[in-house]
């Protein structure tokens, strides 16, 4: 089984080589990496200037370790479109530091690397855990059970996001299939003054309303670890009855002037 493991947290971080040192043990693992923090950067992909790669030496003996001077997606669309060569079997993105919940998955740079391994029909993972969890070696043990399951069926189509709670495993709960949180933040707009001019900061903070029963967030807050099945439509799955009339008038509305 072959797998890659890239992240948006960068190539430094702790968990993308506590899950290659787990997964190394049931697949031929390459590394294909930002060169540096990339979260939040969603589904950025780099058109308008070349990408560059370098192999470095892993930080895990006997990984094959790419750097990438771009994004999360650039590094998976890179590595599957032009650097490896055969077939790859699955795509993992993490560990993140920092739960990757509700809403969070539209900016989230660990769950558009998935992704981007999803669209190429091959099943995707994407793991994140609260930010300081001492427990990363669980989240790596996780996605290499999960690894071996997928290499002995034939789940492709899949791409699941998982977050696990900062806890250990004798403290989990359990594990819940579960769907997205609506809402998992507020934004909110901070401005201040450099000297010269104005400045904003864009703060996200946790959304502390009560969760929805079966949303990923409320299956943290329980003590579990969730698993989402995402899918990429965006489409509504019904359009309202009013934009179907609305839509078919328009042509005309138009060309009237
Ligand atoms: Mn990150």
């Amino acid at each position: 089984m072959r797998i890659l493991l890239t992240n948006d947290d960068g190539i430094f971080a702790e968990g993308l080589w506590t899950l290659a040192g787990e997964l190394k043990s049931v697949a031929q693992v390459t590394v294909v990496a930002p060169d540096r923090e990339q979260s939040a950067v969603g589904t950025a992909v780099t058109l308008w200037q070349p990408l560059r790669l370098r192999e470095v030496n892993p930080m895990v003996p006997e990984v094959e370790t790419y750097v990438v001077e771009g994004t999360p997606s650039d590094s998976v669309i890179l590595a599957l479109d032009g650097l490896l060569k055969g077939k790859v079997d699955l795509v993992i993105s993490g560990i993140n530091h920092g739960l990757n919940l509700g809403d969070d998955v539209y900016i989230s740079g660990t769950v558009a690397a998935a992704l981007q391994g999803y669209l190429h029909g091959i099943p995707s993972l994407a793991i994140s855990t609260a930010r300081g969890n001492s427990h990363l070696a669980i989240g790596a043990k996780l996605a290499a059970l999960i690894a071996q399951k997928i290499a002995q069926s034939s789940l492709d189509n899949l791409l699941l996001n998982i977050n696990l709670p900062n806890l250990p495993l004798d403290k989990i709960g359990g594990i819940q299939l579960t769907r997205l949180a609506t809402k998992s933040h507020i934004n909110s707009v901070e401005e201040g003054f450099d000297g010269k001019r104005k400045y904003y900061w864009l703060v996200r903070q946790g959304d502390n309303e009560p969760s929805e029963i079966e949303t990923d967030i409320w299956a943290i807050k329980q003590g579990n670890i969730s698993i989402t099945p995402l899918s990429s439509t965006l489409s509504h799955s019904s359009p309202p009855p009013l934009l179907d009339d609305l839509c078919s008038n328009l042509l005309q509305e138009l060309k009237r002037g």
